[in-house]
């Protein structure tokens, strides 16, 4: 017998659909419990490193994935003015028979998590939240926000960087600001762009961009972190507009399309580490509820999605769940992450103090060979 034979997931995001995939599959029974009204996801792009790709592969949705994704091989090292300085090959990270890297657009990836959970008999429910959360003996009595209750075996928090649940099993953490913030466009690709390309040293800290699709990239421009009161929505273009000035090559195509507030998203650069155990009796945290760096490893996600794989491996494989199976999910997890989250915010110092000397691709090469091995 399973360890687990019902388990409920709070927030239908990456790390609660692959958790959900995967122990829906094993033969056990999951609910998602979503705050959003309905699944349609918001956002823009997103770059996927190789080891997010082996785990989209063993979810059983790469071809999906690779199918409206656009792959990619190395990174590019652009001046100001367009010119190329250098062309870094990526790690494959997620071995040979992956890309090394894949852009491709946010609501599709979420699309194709939650089709997938769905088929493999998740059932999700949309507008709902979790108000309480009761150890009992031998599971979890949950109080739903509309009045209902539940009892599971297992209570997953996948509920985002913001996470409630965080805070209903009296983990007493918040997101850090990193001092930094991200402008990012949804714009049109043009024909020559077909891969991510970095620019340092122009007036913001980082110009960069990514393919999303055959047709579609997002572009983004990171500066000093400034108020978010500061910015209405009608003034985003201009704000954008005035960064992107200082750039030339793809960059002048790029500009003529920040135009639409819509299409524009600013947000600050945060990070955040629960200490290890990430569970308080039968209720455990994964994905950003746990874990959230900056976006400059791009492994995010990865992470997320390496967090439900291990707990999935986990849970299928044993007849009882105590202290010591999570326990062992920690040891997987826990320094892992520590150094992705750590090595982010490295990298996010070193442009603050305006480092010239960093060895970036020293950080790089270690990342990226911690997290090429299996968690
Ligand atoms: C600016 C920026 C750029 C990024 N770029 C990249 C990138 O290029 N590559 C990468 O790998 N990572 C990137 N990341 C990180 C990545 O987006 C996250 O690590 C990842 O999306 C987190 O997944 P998650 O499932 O843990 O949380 P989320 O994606 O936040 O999902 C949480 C889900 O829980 C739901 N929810 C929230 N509260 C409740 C509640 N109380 N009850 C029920 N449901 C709830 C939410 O609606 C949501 O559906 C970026 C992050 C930022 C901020």
């Amino acid at each position: 017998m399973a360890a687990v034979e019902n388990v409920l997931v709070i927030g239908c995001g990456t790390a609660g659909s692959a958790l959900a995939i995967l122990l829906s599959r094993g033969g056990i029974a999951v609910e998602i419990a979503e705050i959003k009204p309905s699944l349609n996801a918001l956002g823009s792009g997103i770059t996927l490193q190789g080891n997010a790709l082996r785990v989209l592969r063993d979810l059983g949705v790469w071809d999906k994935v690779s199918a409206v994704g656009f792959p990619f091989e190395s990174l590019g090292l652009r001046a100001p003015d367009g010119s190329l300085l250098a062309e870094i090959p990526d790690a494959r990270t997620g071995g040979d028979d992956l890309p090394a890297t894949l852009g491709m657009n946010r609501p599709e990836l979420s699309a194709i998590l939650n089709e997938e959970a769905q088929a493999a008999g998740t059932t999700i429910r949309t507008g709902l939240t979790v108000d309480a959360l009761t150890d009992t003996d031998d599971g979890v009595l949950v109080a739903f926000s509309d009045g209902t209750t539940g009892t599971y075996d297992l209570v997953v928090g996948a509920d985002g960087i913001r996470s409630k649940v965080r805070g209903l099993i009296g983990i007493d953490v918040s997101p850090k600001p990193a001092g930094m913030g991200i402008w990012r466009v949804h714009t049109k690709r043009p024909k020559d762009i077909e891969r991510t390309d970095l620019i340092y040293g122009g007036p913001a800290f980082i110009a960069g961009y990514c393919p999303t699709s055959a047709d579609t990239m997002y572009a983004y421009l990171v500066e000093e972190a400034r108020p978010r009161e500061s910015i209405n929505d009608a003034d985003k273009p201009a704000h954008m507009l005035a960064l992107a000035e200082g750039y030339g090559g793809a960059w002048e195509e790029i500009r003529t399309d920040i135009t639409d507030p819509d299409r524009i998203n600013y947000t600050w650069f945060e990070s955040l580490l629960v200490e290890r155990p990430w569970n308080r009796g039968r209720t455990i945290l994964i994905g950003d509820a746990a874990h959230a760096c900056p976006p400059t490893l791009a492994q995010g996600a990865a992470q997320c999605l390496e967090d439900a794989w291990v707990l999935a491996e986990l849970l299928l494989a044993a007849d009882t769940l105590d202290q010591s199976l999570f326990d062992t999910f920690m040891d997987r997890r826990y320094d892992r992450v520590k150094t992705v989250v750590e090595g982010s915010l490295q990298l996010v110092a070193w442009q603050l103090a305006h480092v010239t000397d960093a060895d970036v691709p020293g950080l790089m090469g270690s990342i990226a060979a911690t997290v090429s091995q299996r968690p």
